[in-house]
């Protein structure tokens, strides 16, 4: 038997994070935004909490669902906390990766948690080596913490200011001393970060599904290069660092996001939509059947119903209970791993002609079991749609993708790609079309799709 991780999707976004700040119930309420934000990592997650005095701590491998029960929940003391959903495992010792990070610093206790990626990681990292850093993780995010211990400032946020001021990449950073909350979007603005209300209190979180869960209000996103303190009962807001054009992750409309937050000002499901409705602009077809790859898939495929005029058919079922390793069988069963996930509905596609609708070609050869899979229950036409450009190049941003070389678009042809996957039509929109989809287009990062990276790593 062989057992297989069954997340091998290509694109993974790298983290989510949550924070509460005066709420009795704070870590409770953390563990539940974790919930709603799991899908932006199921690796590992964490906790830390604070009740004035000290600081609480709890974090293991796995969904938050493995990591916390009623029992560590309950010694996660005190009215303010932060949490963390973790993508990567990379390193020696994963566990120490997961986040928050807790360090002393000068005047105390500080808990650090991060999405995204830096670019000059690699050159921090040895220059604070060669001044005899020692380093607990492999995480990017204890750089961070070391610059900020390094500070010759007074204040905790002005410490945090000189730190990032060293620091660039695409960060939203929430931390948690013993008396305050502080939430950090980088001056690019690549990932999404919103501050919500819950009966008085302040909560922070990657998207706003996080504020639905737990009955919150959202009030407004934090902008691209803004700090907001909360300390004392107060809140202060600055922007201390130089403004750049923003960069906001459009593939966050496109896939990674959930489709019931609001991101970037604006409601996914309805950008989704709109995806689907210019892809059928774009790329028309006549067709019986316009079926969703579920479930990123489904709501740029009822877009593509929409304006097409094409019955929309849930034609491909999703298993939502699968875990994240299966035990493969040792005589191999074609395409297992995507069955396992995927089963299309024979009695529906039979002797029909299909516009299967994606949000992306990685590598291909996920489209190609997935178009394999509706010949075999009986699709007698396959046309893909995918409701994105062509990927051609990675992200160094805070999402993990493959490398250039592995990116199918990056080296052939639509055409090519067609036949490799075994489609009778492919139609990617177009990033024109991709655009106007979105409201501000001129403050969204489309470097995966036309190689205009605005920071590349500095360190190779
Ligand atoms: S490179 Fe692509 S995935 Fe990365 S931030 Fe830009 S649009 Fe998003």
């Amino acid at each position: 038997m062989l057992l297989k991780n069954l997340w091998n999707k290509s694109l993974k976004e790298e983290c989510g994070v949550f924070g509460i700040y005066e709420h009795p119930e704070a870590a409770h309420l953390t563990y539940l935004g974790l919930y709603a934000l799991q899908h932006r990592g199921q690796e590992g997650a964490g906790i830390v909490s604070s009740n004035g005095q000290k600081l609480f701590e709890h974090r293991g491998m796995g969904l938050v669902n493995d990591v916390f029960r009623e029992s560590n929940l309950n010694l996660l003391q005190g009215n303010k906390s932060i949490g963390h959903v973790r993508y990567s495992t990379q390193g020696a010792d994963p566990l120490k990766d997961i986040q928050p990070l807790v360090v002393h610093y000068p005047s105390g206790l500080l808990a650090l948690a991060h999405n995204g990626n830096l670019t000059n990681a690699v050159a921090l990292r040895r220059e604070l080596e060669a001044l005899g850093a020692i380093f607990q993780t492999t995480s990017d995010t204890e750089i961070i913490l070391h610059l900020i211990a390094k500070s010759q400032k007074t204040t905790l946020p002005q410490k945090i200011a000189d730190a990032l001021s060293k620091v660039e990449g695409a960060y939203c950073l929430l931390f948690l001393t013993k008396d305050s909350l502080i939430a950090v979007r980088d001056s690019y603005g690549f990932r999404p970060l919103m501050i919500g209300e819950l009966s008085g209190a302040a909560v922070v979180a990657s998207e706003s599904c996080a504020f639905d869960l737990i009955g919150a209000t959202y009030g407004r996103d934090i902008q691209p290069g803004e700090m907001v303190v909360w300390k004392e009962g107060k809140v202060e807001s600055s922007f201390p660092w130089v403004q750049h054009p923003p960069q906001q992750c459009v593939f966050e409309h496109i896939y990674f996001a959930r489709p019931d937050s609001r991101i970037f000002g604006e409601n996914v499901y309805e950008v989704r939509k709109a995806l689907g409705r210019q892809l059928a602009f774009e790329h028309p077809i006549q067709a019986d059947m316009v079926v969703p790859v579920p479930d990123s898939g489904v709501a740029a495929a009822i877009g593509f119903s929409e304006y097409s005029g094409i019955p929309f058919q849930m034609g491909i079922i999703r298993n939502h209970y699968v875990g994240r390793t299966f035990i493969e069988p040792e005589q191999a069963i074609r395409h297992f791993g995507v069955k396992i996930k995927l089963n299309p509905i024979r009695d529906v596609l039979k002797g029909k002609s299909v516009v299967m609708v994606d949000d992306s070609i990685v590598r291909g050869t996920t489209s190609q079991k997935i178009v394999q899979l509706l010949r075999q229950s009986g699709a007698r036409e396959v046309h893909v749609r995918i409701s994105a450009p062509p990927t051609i190049g990675p992200c160094f941003y805070g999402i993990d993708t493959p490398t250039q070389s592995e990116l199918i678009a990056s080296k052939k042809s639509t055409q090519d790609i067609c036949q490799f996957i075994g489609a009778d039509s492919l139609g990617y929109l177009s990033l024109e079309g991709l655009l106007q989809c979105v409201r501000k287009s001129n403050q969204y990062c489309t470097a995966c799709f036309d190689g205009k990276y605005v920071l590349l790593p500095s360190d190779g």
